[in-house]
């Protein structure tokens, strides 16, 4: 059959055809915002399993966010006819598919815990009861980065560790542990690995490890992957890029998309050359370049591509509209963030007003805490608006009680056991909890374990644990091939979950319950008979905010990395303002540069109407506010103002964010250095030393002074004479 016949390629462009169809080998797609980059790579899943007869299950997608992913799921679904769709997932989804068939390798089993960000913190809690730790030392989120950081860079072969060594050799290290930071990046490892959990970055590195170290479950996932295929490439870090590369190195077909103009996850390690470059590492590689824009009005192009024009270290490129014209972009400058959010409100109520749904408009911010003004007044106002960042879903404390009660007799595992054991109320506080530690400490046993074995102690006659253990084993006895929504609804009702919270009146919380049995309803459909209890429990600790938010007619508040690959009729964005966006943490050209990008995400989501604010006043910490450079650099022949800046504003700003570019240009100046290797200084305090090393990136000497038995790096701000 001629191409052009084809239904499935009918209603996409040139390039789009030939990214469909180009299956073999590999393949490059660079193109700009909304030129069908997503929508080709669905197309293409297609094609393979509809045309060629690729099974789905011999094909790779990967996604950004859980959201595109679902989206993903269901297209195929709708033009493959299918209910296998295959391995459609994001990077870490996809390396909890691998971990759940081949974990042994590992020497972890199949019912791994993954841990989100709340089973992070209840570790910590153990770890910093136990050690004596306080906030002060180290609040939960600076540890929780402090150890993804030791992970990623400082220590990345940490999961040697994990996996070679018993669990005694972990708790040894973490006993022997003098310092903060090493109590509790040991302390952590020890939790996870006693309770055999594995947090996002350990998924990648154990997946990586096995196909590094395991030749033949290497081979075996490079022979089932016959094809890969990767949305948003410009934001893969150096993890993900060996994992694909492994993957690719049989069938050597591999197809990626991405849009260099795009970039913003610079700061967690992605890297732009895995994009440009690809073509050096794969070898023949077709580049395939699409440049119409469907997505959005010429006015709103106009405005996206001034904005990234400004940035200097990028290949030039124009979105071209395909669109006819439509609305102007409109601007204001406000008096107060307040302000700034009555005018969101106000332009919001006249569209609705126009009929247009709430749901179609979107209000996208830099960071969350701007979300509060905003929430007041829509709340005030009466303004539907669903937040997509903010209190996760999975994270409210209902939630997180139902899935432990499913963790526990899936798992038996002490995170879950800690958190539901006494609750509701069985009488098993803190003091029979502690008798219960140092069962399981001595005797190398879990938590319930301990339990179930001192049922008849006299410590726990008047508690409920019987029943309690009773429940545990009755259920682990008989989920498995039950549905798992079932599941849960028994075990609410069982364990007197529900009871407890309808005699407390939380009828939100039931609420909240009942929309998780909503969720597991659907997840079930939608994957078939094989719903596991198992896997649903892991695919939930991936979920992140964004995916998880309510549906019906609302108006979306996200943040813009939320909105990454996304779009929507009516676009808001909010607070531009310099130190807001760009953020006040931009330090480097590099740095504004990102954020530029990050505001050019944001401009490109919108489809019919781009709406752009700022708001001036005081900061918190009493500095004046200014508009953004971002809002200031734009031709203002682009532009309507509802309230335009006014000039001496304007003046300000401008001076303002010159003074900032010359401050920043000033601290990132390469730095001198004064002396050279060999020199003997004389410092005001430490005495006489020989110059050993001049290290000019980092801006210090290594000086071995005469009194002091080892070198030191001393900055080339510190006071030094010369000693002729
Ligand atoms: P981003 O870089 O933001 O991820 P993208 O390149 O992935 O954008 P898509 O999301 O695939 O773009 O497409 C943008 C919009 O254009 C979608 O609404 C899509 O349905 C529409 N579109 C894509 N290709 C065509 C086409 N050939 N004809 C008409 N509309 C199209
Ligand atoms: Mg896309």
């Amino acid at each position: 059959m001629a191409e052009e016949e084809l239904e499935i390629l009918a209603g996409l462009n040139r390039a789009q055809r030939e990214a469909v169809t180009e299956t073999e080998g590999y393949v490059r797609v660079l193109a700009g915002a909304g030129s069908g980059k997503t929508r080709a790579l669905s197309q293409r899943f297609a094609y393979l399993v509809n045309e060629i007869g690729i099974m789905p299950g011999n094909i790779l997608c990967v996604t950004f966010t859980n959201k595109s992913a679902t989206e993903m799921r269901k297209r195929i679904h709708l033009l493959t006819g299918d209910n296998d769709t295959g391995y459609i997932n994001t990077f870490h989804g996809f390396c909890v598919s691998v971990l759940q068939e081949d974990s042994y390798a590992v020497q972890y089993p199949k019912s791994f815990l993954v841990l989100d960000n709340s089973d992070i913190d209840a570790m910590l809690k153990i770890i910093y009861e136990e050690r004596q730790l306080s906030l002060r030392d180290m609040t939960f989120a600076k540890a929780r980065d402090m150890i993804e950081i030791r992970k990623i860079f400082t220590e990345p072969r940490y999961y040697e560790d994990m996996i070679a060594m018993s669990l005694d050799g972990i708790k040894e290290k973490y006993d022997r542990a003098v310092e903060p930071a090493d109590i509790i990046f040991y302390g952590y490892l020890y939790q996870e690995k006693k309770c055999f959990g594995l947090d996002y970055n350990d998924l990648i590195k154990f997946t990586l490890y096995i196909f590094e170290q395991k030749e033949e479950l290497r081979l075996k996932w490079q022979q089932r992957l016959e094809y890969i295929m990767i949305d948003e490439f410009q934001d893969i870090d150096e993890l993900q890029y060996r994992l694909m590369k492994i993957l690719c190195g049989y069938h050597k077909n591999l197809f990626v998309v991405g849009d260099p103009d795009q970039t913003i996850y610079t700061w967690r390690g992605a890297n732009i050359r895995y994009l440009l470059d690809f073509d050096q590492a794969f070898s023949p590689t077709k580049t395939i370049y699409m440049m119409e824009n469907y997505r959005s009005t010429p006015e709103i192009l106009a405005v996206a591509n001034d904005l990234i024009a400004h940035n200097r270290n990028r290949i030039e490129k124009d979105l071209q509209p395909t669109l006819p014209c439509g609305e102007s972009v409109l601007c204001a400058s406000n008096a107060s963030p307040e302000e700034e959010a009555k005018w969101i409100a106000q332009e919001i109520a006249k569209l609705h007003e126009r009929e247009v749904p709430y749901r179609q408009i979107a209000v996208l911010y830099r960071a969350h805490y701007l979300t509060r003004s905003l929430e007041e007044v829509f709340l005030q106002a009466e303004l539907p608006y669903t937040l997509y960042s903010g209190i996760h879903f999975f994270d409210r404390k209902e939630i997180k009680d139902a899935l432990s009660y499913m963790r526990l007799i899936a798992y038996r595992d002490d995170l879950s056991f800690l958190r539901v054991a006494n609750v509701p109320k069985r009488n098993l506080g803190e003091r029979r909890m502690a008798f219960l530690q140092e069962y399981a400490a001595q005797n190398g046993c879990s938590l319930y374990e301990a339990l179930r074995q001192s049922l008849d102690q006299e410590l726990f006659q008047r508690t409920k644990a019987k029943a309690l253990v009773e429940l545990v084993e009755e259920f682990s006895a008989s989920y498995s091939g039950r549905p798992v929504s079932e599941v849960l609804a028994a075990l609410l009702d069982a364990s007197g979950y529900e009871r407890m919270l309808r005699t407390e009146g939380s009828q939100e919380r039931l609420d909240n319950l009942a929309e998780l049995k909503q969720a597991i309803y659907e997840y079930e459909t939608s994957c078939g008979e094989e719903a596991m209890l198992e896997d649903y429990l892991s695919r939930i600790a991936l979920l992140t905010n964004s995916d998880t938010a309510e549906t019906g007619d609302k108006v979306k508040l996200m943040t813009v990395h939320a909105a990454k690959g996304l779009e929507f009729p009516y676009v808001f964005l909010c607070g531009l303002n310099e130190g807001i966006f760009p953020s006040r943490k931009t330090r480097t050209q590099q740095a504004m540069e990102e954020e530029r990008r990050l505001a050019f995400v944001a401009v490109t989501r919108a489809q019919k109407r781009l709406y752009l604010s700022a708001a001036s006043g005081l900061n918190f910490d009493a500095s004046l506010r200014y508009p953004s450079r971002f809002l200031l650099e734009l031709d203002d022949g682009l532009l309507e103002y509802a309230q335009p800046v006014p000039a001496l504003t304007r003046q300000d700003a401008q001076a303002y964010i010159r003074d900032m570019d010359r401050r920043m240009a000033a601290a990132n100046a390469p730095k001198k250095a004064a002396f050279a290797k060999g020199d003997r200084v004389l410092h005001r305090i430490m005495g006489d030393g020989e110059i050993l090393a001049v290290n000019t990136d980092k801006g210090a000497y290594v000086i071995k002074f005469a009194d002091i038995d080892t070198p030191r790096e001393i900055s080339f701000k510190a006071k030094l004479e010369k000693i002729l």
